[in-house]
């Protein structure tokens, strides 16, 4: 039988240094200098577990592939381009907001954004599924002309741009559950009808004074910028039901030829830089919520890309459980931390987290009859 779900990964990806800055500010005094928490250990212990589990052989394997300079530039300005290329060729820095590179991440960058892209070519393709790229760094902060909050090169946007471009796609959704605000990707696309963003996030985190309930898009993409800023310590209850009243019926409505998902596991409850409550289970069955609005509009055709997470012993396992989900098979492996994130109280939907779901509920009635 043949392997319905892609993975892309590549150890060049653990490569990308974020050098010694602790939690996500830079060293000096008084900052100790540390370990960046955008550290490679994250995403190469969750590869580990595919790996260890024998779970990467129901998988099919797609090679990332540097993305082009055209490819990069669909989105990005030619000075933060060369920007980016310089502090990777010389000594490293910071290329915009939060945002560290070190020696020849510029090319780990493309290569990230690379994996996407051929990603969405393998759906496109018919040759699978749907697929999940494992992408470091990370994307959906980045704006054109600055990397922001640890994203350099805007993964997902520069695989859109190239599907509209070469892959003859010309409706897309992208669905963003990485517990920050997917701004860049919002911001590539405010204006675009053609583009519907959904990001699901913890409220006015990072960046701040992104992601309002009002931030609905502008000009001819009014009303294709769909903002769910959920109450910290939202759980389980609240995410599915997010999903249920204003993901799936937006998706429905919209009508996508493909959906794309920025992947962070940084809403599980076991996150350094969230304060949400999300599980390994959780996240499986937001994936089978998606996986079932693209059966019935898109062909099942989905590519998610990873973004934050930041418990390198925990996020492996929602991982696992996602790719579970997205091939239809099962690893026979249990997350051991499930009981404790579901036994926390308020998982359970709360009245003032369905407030505000039913606040957005009410602005993507357009959408529901499109
Ligand atoms: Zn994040």
């Amino acid at each position: 039988m043949s392997k319905k779900t892609g993975f892309v990964y590549h150890e060049l990806f653990a490569w990308h240094d974020t050098g010694n800055w602790s939690l996500f500010l830079p060293p000096g005094f008084p900052i100790q200098p540390g370990m960046h928490v955008e550290h490679p250990e994250t995403k190469r212990r969750f590869k580990n577990l595919l790996d260890a589990s024998g779970f990467i052989n129901e998988l099919e394997i797609v090679e990332p592939i540097a993305a082009t300079d055209e490819d990069i530039l669909r989105f990005h300005t030619e000075k933060y381009f060369s920007t980016v290329k310089k502090m990777s060729d010389e000594n490293g820095g910071d290329v915009g907001q939060l945002t560290q590179v070190g020696l020849g991440s510029f090319e780990i960058a493309k290569l990230s954004a690379g994996g996407v892209i051929e990603a969405t070519k393998a759906v496109m393709a018919g040759d699978i599924n749907n697929a999940y790229v494992l992408a470091r760094p990370p994307g959906h902060h980045a704006d054109a002309d600055m990397g922001i909050g640890f994203c350099v090169f805007g993964n997902i946007v520069i695989a859109i741009k190239h599907a509209i471009a070469n892959l003859g796609v010309q409706r897309v959704a992208v669905v963003d559950w990485d517990v920050h605000h997917g701004n860049g990707t919002e911001t590539a696309f405010y204006d675009d009808p053609n583009v519907l963003t959904i990001s699901a996030h913890q409220d006015n985190w990072f960046p701040p004074n992104r992601g309002f309930v009002s931030d609905i898009g502008s000009g001819d993409g009014e009303g294709f910028a769909i903002n769910i800023p959920l109450p910290p310590g939202s759980g389980m209850g609240a995410y599915e039901s997010a999903f249920d009243r204003i993901v799936s019926p937006a998706l429905e409505g919209f009508k996508p030829d493909i959906i794309f998902i920025a992947s962070g596991f940084d809403g599980s409850a076991f996150d350094p830089l969230g304060r949400m409550m999300m599980h390994s289970k959780g996240y499986a069955s937001l994936t089978k919520k998606l996986m079932a609005a693209a059966d019935r509009l898109c062909n099942g055709r989905l590519v998610m890309a990873h973004e934050g997470g930041y418990s390198p012993t925990y996020v492996p396992f929602c991982g696992l459980a996602v790719l579970e989900a997205l091939s239809g098979k099962s690893s026979g492996v249990d997350d051991p931390f499930l009981e404790f994130a579901q036994g926390m109280a308020g998982q359970d939907l709360q009245p003032h987290q369905e407030e505000l779901i039913a606040i957005v509920e009410k602005q993507i009635s357009h959408l529901k009859g499109h």
